[in-house]
């Protein structure tokens, strides 16, 4: 039985003033132990975000990290530094780091490793465009996406990993893939997973549904077999309705 893991990804927004109180509204309302609760805010809110969430099940998330330990890379942040502010995951492979920030899978690749060498998790994003779906090649751009991102990963390291399931079309759209669609594509995902490693590795691998996920469809999506959590956007960044996603 895999353990349900939410998300929230609150992208660039809030200063942090902001997520203090964000912060401060989400412990008052929210304790959870049967759904492993994440929330990635920017690289400016961890530190108020760990003094904030201490003594709290609530684990703390980054948007993104380098993959060099340290060195000459302005403007970037390491694993360490991370790893060091508390932080338990880190997005990787998201399709706006993709698509404007020009990350490809071998950069992805060796994010992935970073993370999981510095004893961080991984959430490593996958989707299609609407273009891909559109001309078919849903199933071939993430098995791509899986095969390259995921590679030279030990069966320890496999287990360590969740995956999000983002079809970029869904994303900050408001148009939701449905449970079907993304319960089958999941399905494959997981497939592909089990094709490059065991049976067991992704029996246990844990993959979100992310695109327009809010309160009113979240359970529609957690009802599935396949779906074992949400990466959220939009609707993370409010307090009330990230509590009812992650009550759902
Ligand atoms: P929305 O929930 O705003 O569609 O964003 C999804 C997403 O990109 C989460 O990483």
């Amino acid at each position: 039985k895999r353990t349900p893991i939410i998300a929230g990804n609150w992208k660039m927004n809030k200063t942090a003033n902001e997520s203090k109180e964000f912060f401060e509204q989400l412990t008052e309302n929210l304790s959870v132990d049967e759904v492993e609760t994440v929330v990635c805010p920017p690289f400016t809110s961890l530190q108020m975000a760990k003094e904030k969430l201490a003594g709290s099940s609530i684990k703390l998330g980054a948007q993104n990290v380098h993959f060099e330990e340290s060195g000459a890379y302005t403007g970037e942040v390491s694993p360490e530094m991370l790893k060091d502010l508390g932080v338990e995951y880190a997005i990787v492979g998201h399709s706006e780091r993709r698509a404007m920030f020009g990350e490809d899978d071998g950069i992805i690749n060796k994010k992935v490793l970073a993370v999981l060498k510095s004893g961080m998790k991984p959430i490593l994003c996958i989707g299609e465009s609407l273009e891909d779906r559109e001309s078919k090649k849903t199933e071939r751009i993430c098995s791509v996406q899986i095969e390259r991102g995921l590679k030279g990963l030990t069966d320890q390291q496999l287990k360590n990993i969740v995956i999000a399931y983002e079809p970029v079309w869904a994303i900050g759209t408001g148009k939701s893939a449905t449970k079907e669609d993304a319960n089958d594509t999941i399905g494959f995902i997981r497939k592909t997973i089990e094709q490059l490693t065991s049976k067991e590795i992704a029996n246990q691998m844990r993959i979100q549904y992310g695109g327009s996920v809010k309160p009113e469809n979240i359970s529609d999506y957690m009802a599935m077999p396949e779906i074992d959590g949400a990466l959220v956007g939009g609707a993370s960044l409010k307090v009330t309705s990230f509590v009812d996603i992650v009550k759902f």
